[in-house]
């Protein structure tokens, strides 16, 4: 429910005019949202205050608030209920740089109008581009040309937007207020709305000769060309940030930076587990059970993994310090996991035939049903 407007404004019912202004200036500057960075209620608090000005300042709605308030509903008398005008906390900062005119800048101390003025800087959005390197690449990090489209600042008007070079001018449509106030009444009621002006966007100026180039805009579309670095040990997903190659900002705002997303293509041999690796190797029957010694590939050149007598089948052997390099520390390595399967052939030769034969004949002598 909404309180009091006199009572947000900390007024009694009959303050003046300058009372209800210098209250209102004592307050909004007190919660204002920049000045009350860690305090996630100021801008509702902002809001509340100025919204409470905003009927207070006004004869009109003053009055229709002092006879109707919001209680109106209550008594079923619709009709004369007070209209409500919902504001936003950006409607709230448009009413307080409204009401302060031009000289706020300097109630905080700043200087210039910057901090709160439509033509504060506009920081540039982050773009993001997917590359795709392979399991080696990742493995030993890799040099990559990338290509990206940003929005630069036009080089013609040097990101002013004028092809004369001349500075914005003073809308004429909203007289620099960036937004036009409608009054419509209803009976007994009046509605007041504020819509950013159609004419200058709600910036409260225009350009009069628009650059050629970027027809006003201030930026142009180009495709950025540049090396690469990517670390050894990066993994599918992970994001390199890189500075400034995003969107140029606008008004002397800062560019935004461009994230590049690491895709790892799939490999044939290895599987990736974090700084592990697995990967399957298949022996014969005999080399199981008599145990072997077998070349095996790493990413960090073939090794030999011994493999003792009497390893069944999906054993997993672990070939230590053979997997990927931890991504902050490139001289930790992971281990690379093998298992091992064994080999049944399906066709055998007439010697491996016979061979098997004698020693299915030996091993049947030894291993009867016991039930
Ligand atoms: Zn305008
Ligand atoms: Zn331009």
């Amino acid at each position: 429910m909404a309180r009091d407007y006199y009572e947000v404004l900390e007024l009694d019912k009959g303050a003046s005019k300058e009372e209800v202004e210098k209250a209102y200036r004592k307050l909004a500057l007190k919660y204002h949202p920049d000045r009350n960075k860690d305090d996630p209620k100021a801008g509702e608090k902002f809001t509340e205050i100025t919204q409470a000005y905003e009927v207070l300042s006004d004869d009109t709605r003053r009055e229709q608030y002092d006879q109707y308030g919001f209680a109106a509903d209550e008594d079923g008398n619709g009709m004369h209920q007070y209209q409500m005008h919902h504001m936003d906390l950006n409607d709230a900062l448009n009413m307080f740089m409204h009401s302060f005119g031009g000289g706020f800048g300097s109630i905080f101390g700043n200087g210039d109008d910057g901090m709160f003025s439509r033509r504060r800087p506009i920081a540039g959005d982050d773009r993001s581009l997917h590359i795709a390197i392979t399991l080696e690449e990742a493995f030993s990090g890799v040099e990559k040309e990338i290509e990206s489209g940003r929005l630069a600042r036009c080089s013609d008007c040097k990101g002013s937007g004028s092809e004369d070079g001349k500075p914005p001018v003073e809308c004429p449509d909203c007289g620099g207020a960036g937004q036009r106030r409608m009054v419509r009444r209803l009976g007994p009621v009046q509605y007041v709305t504020t819509t950013a002006c159609n004419r200058c966007g709600g910036e409260g100026s225009i350009i009069k000769d628009k650059c050629r180039k970027c027809r006003g805009a201030m930026r142009v579309r180009e495709s950025v060309r540049k090396s690469i670095t990517i670390p050894a040990g990066v993994e599918a997903g992970n994001r390199l940030r890189i500075a400034d190659l995003g969107d140029a900002g606008l008004k002397g705002g800062p560019s935004g930076d461009l994230y590049l997303i690491i895709d790892v293509k799939d490999h044939r041999f290895y599987e990736r587990y974090g700084d592990d690796i697995k990967c399957e190797i298949t022996i014969t029957y005999p080399q199981a059970v008599l145990g072997t010694k077998v070349g095996v590939d790493t990413l960090h050149g073939p090794v030999e993994l011994k493999v003792p007598s009497g390893t069944t089948s999906h054993t997993v052997l672990r070939l230590k310090g053979r997997g990927m390099p931890h991504l902050r520390n490139p001289h930790r390595f992971g281990h690379q996991f093998v298992k091992v399967k064994i080999d049944v052939p399906k066709g055998p030769s007439m010697k491996e035939r016979s061979l098997l034969k004698k020693l299915r004949d030996v091993q049947g002598e030894n291993r009867k049903f016991k039930a």
